[in-house]
């Protein structure tokens, strides 16, 4: 609607009538001056998003994968307010959420991660591409920008009166961060949350995550709190339960396959029925059944590789 009217206006006042460009994301407020910035179904921001506008600056929460999706980000921030943007802080080191950090710090902020992702984002991630990297990625991973404030532990940050609380969680990377906002009961949880799809593996530890998992469920204000997952849609502590309960699900099935002496495809060709009937609402690939089913069975083995922490 509010596109429409935009339209019409640059119609009245005689200017070039450019289509806008729809937005890679769809914002979604969450909060008095909490937003989420959703990815769409097409993956055009490779992640979602968020931001705080407080009393004197306003707080990202990531920066997506495409730069031009960050850009757009940036703009709809300074649509909805003249306060300056101060701080972006990555969930974890992960592209898909880290590669428009550039954009965000020629806004403005100070970047701000756990420790690890310093010693991770310009090496780890091209581990994380495997086959898909090119040189024009690989060029651009090696030369994302380092975070300027680190911790390994919690921290709050202060929008002048309003407060936004970071913690160090474990699960998804080894190097992860949530952030909340109290007074609005909003939790961005980055990749500890996936909604109704499956969640990459790749560096995780099932059994850390599931536990992270039901401290959401338990955090006060928990049945009022809106959760921004880092892939899928706003969540509640319902989908919180189910996205643990998958976790367990696919630990269950893997371990049960395991003892069947099942391996390798085998054991994917075990478990993916199942799972997908467990979770039918879901949508599963066969791809990411097949990944996780690998990842698992690592982890059960006790052979599952994560990522070293590099000293400072
Ligand atoms: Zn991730």
């Amino acid at each position: 609607m509010r596109r429409a009217l935009a339209g019409l206006m640059l119609v009245t006042l005689g200017a070039p009538v450019a289509a806008q460009a729809p937005l890679p994301f769809e914002l979604k407020q969450v909060g008095p001056g909490v937003y989420a910035a959703i990815d769409g179904p097409e993956h055009k921001s490779g992640s979602n998003a968020g931001f705080v506008i407080g009393d004197d600056g306003v707080l990202v929460v990531d920066a997506f994968f495409y730069p031009d999706a960050t850009k757009a980000l940036v703009g709809e921030i300074h649509r909805l307010t003249p306060k300056p943007i101060r701080y972006v802080v990555n969930t974890h080191y992960h592209a898909d959420h880290t590669g428009g950090d550039q954009v965000l710090r020629d806004a403005g902020a100070v970047i701000i991660a756990h420790k690890n992702v310093r010693g991770w984002v310009r090496t780890n991630n091209i581990n994380l591409f495997g086959d898909r990297i090119t040189p024009e990625l690989k060029a651009r991973i090696e030369s994302l920008p380092l975070p300027d404030v680190t911790t390994d532990t919690n921290l709050v940050v202060w929008l002048g009166a309003r407060k936004v609380v970071i913690k160090a969680v474990l699960g998804h990377t080894g190097g992860d961060l949530t952030i909340a906002v109290p007074d609005a009961h909003v939790l961005f949880a980055g990749d500890m949350l996936w909604r109704k799809i499956p969640p990459n593996l790749i560096d995780g530890s099932v059994r850390e995550w599931a536990a992270t998992d039901t401290d959401f469920e338990a955090m006060t204000g928990a049945a009022q709190t809106r959760y921004i997952p880092g892939h899928g849609d706003v969540a509640d502590v319902k989908d919180v339960a189910d996205f643990r309960g998958y976790l367990l699900d696919l630990k269950r099935l893997v371990a049960a396959g395991r003892k069947a002496g099942l391996k390798g495809d085998a054991l994917v060709k075990d478990v993916a029925p199942k799972l997908k009937a467990l979770h039918a609402d879901w949508t599963i690939s066969d791809r990411a059944i097949a990944a996780e089913t690998g990842y698992m069975n690592d982890e059960l083995a006790g052979t599952k590789k994560r990522p070293v922490p590099v000293a400072d």
